[in-house]
């Protein structure tokens, strides 16, 4: 499997190059050559496989040439060691929780799989591997996470100064080691355009190695398909027929990786009827779905922050992948923005019907697909991240506290002095890797 640039200037490039330089050297983002199309007999049984198993199919199905199976195998299930429920909210909407790992969030998976393939094609001769990932709130827990304390890697969190709740800033600046929080005077953009500036900087890749930890890194997205399939696969279970044209999936999209990934999936093979595109009111795609040109904005912060994201990156990979084409693209998807007071709305009133509590991330795409689905028609909705990672917000909208003690301690922690902080420009990133490294 060879990968491209979707800016087509750079040449082909091996998973090995494509997940250690993260971004193509013309600025595009990486996208496999080839989409396999999984086996129709695989349906057939899949209502009776774990994650593990389905992931390690569709995983061999795309990287089977280059990493040997028995290595992808293990991969596949260290990165897969927590549980992934479907649950029922409505008749007709079903919630994939995907936040029962490690730091809560569904990054969780994208981090652990991506530190496990840099970590198979690291070679200690090369030098050490330095990691840069912009976060606006979920990324930079599970990636510091995914590699705390794996040898011959460094860390670097970039994040916005405001926005992101004290239990998603604790996890990352709390780790000390390998791992190195960096606090930018600006918007989660601003943190993404100055790792972007870095990873075409020839002078800084002259001198280090570096690689993204957002889902630019195409290692990131794969992973991340194997969750839709499985959300299938209970789906199957649960429900006594399944519509011959197959599930509405809603994704609570920010940078559009996630999306994404679905949409890979569907390519593969997955029965769906259509993607729901859940937004907060930083919605560029949804409004490029309604006819608008994509204009990016600068992100609003919201309750619903790790959405807060003006110019999502995997646009051009949804571009790419529908050459361009917006009617196909609405032929497969539909978009919905939301207040923050919607929001809250739907979170109260899921709690109050069922008593099921939502986080805003999920409770938007809860939102878009109640929204969206016409009578007779199911789904069920990305469920990213455990309502405990907003304990403020939860508290407030529906009274729910989490007396937890692991939260009540970070809800304390307040300041983080020894984290550097740094105006919005690659001058200043520079300073810090340079001497860091
Ligand atoms: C990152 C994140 C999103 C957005 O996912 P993208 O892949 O960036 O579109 C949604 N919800 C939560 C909780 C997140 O952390």
């Amino acid at each position: 499997m060879q990968f491209y640039s979707t800016n087509g200037n750079s040449p082909h490039a091996s998973l090995e190059e494509v997940v250690m330089t993260g971004l193509a050297p013309d600025g595009g983002l990486y996208m496999p050559e080839r989409i396999p199309v999984i086996p129709r007999a695989f349906f057939n049984n899949i209502g009776e496989m774990s994650v593990s198993d389905i992931a390690y199919i569709v995983a061999t199905t795309v990287l089977g040439d280059v990493i040997d199976p028995s290595e992808l195998k293990q991969i596949v299930y260290d990165t897969f060691s927590f549980e992934i429920p479907l649950r029922k909210i409505d008749p007709d909407i079903y919630a994939l929780e995907l936040f029962h790992g490690p730091t809560l969030a569904f990054k969780d998976v994208g981090a652990r799989f991506l530190a496990r393939i840099i970590s198979h094609f690291s070679r200690p001769s090369a030098g050490e591997v330095n990691v840069l990932v912009a976060t606006s709130g979920d990324s930079g827990g599970a990636v510091a996470a995914g590699f705390h304390k794996v040898p011959g890697v460094k860390v670097f969190v970039l994040y916005p100064e405001r926005g992101l709740s004290a239990v998603q800033r604790h996890q990352f600046t709390s780790l000390g080691d390998n791992v190195y929080p960096i606090e930018v005077m600006g918007t989660f953009d601003d943190c993404q355009r100055v790792v972007k500036e870095a990873f075409v900087d020839s002078k800084l890749r002259e001198k280090m190695l570096i690689t993204s930890a957002n889902s630019i890194n195409i290692c990131r997205l794969l992973p991340q398909m194997f969750y839709y399939f499985y959300g299938y696969s209970q789906f199957l279970r649960k429900e006594e027929s399944v519509p011959a044209d197959g599930v509405v999936i809603s994704v609570p999209c920010g940078n559009l990786g996630n999306l994404t990934a679905g949409l890979l999936a569907m390519r593969m093979g997955l029965p769906v009827k259509r993607f729901v595109v859940a937004n907060n009111i930083n919605a560029p795609f949804t409004r490029y779905l309604a006819g608008e040109s994509f204009t990016p904005a600068p992100s609003v912060r919201t309750m619903a922050c790790a959405m807060d994201v003006g110019n999502p990156s995997n646009f051009a990979r949804i571009n790419d992948l529908y050459h361009g084409d917006r009617e196909a693209m609405c032929r497969q998807m539909r978009g919905h923005a939301y207040t923050d007071e919607e929001i809250a709305a739907s979170m109260k009133d899921v709690y109050t019907r069922d008593g099921y509590v939502m986080d805003p991330h999920g409770a938007t795409a809860y939102r878009a697909l109640r929204d969206d689905l016409a009578p007779g028609e199911k789904g069920f909705f990305l469920a990213t991240a455990h309502p405990s990672k907003f304990p403020k917000t939860v508290e407030k909208v529906t009274g729910v506290t989490y007396k937890n003690q692991v939260v009540k301690a970070i809800t304390d922690v307040t300041s983080h002095h020894d984290v550097p902080r740094i105006t919005p420009s690659l001058p200043a990133l520079k300073k810090i890797l340079l001497k860091t490294t």
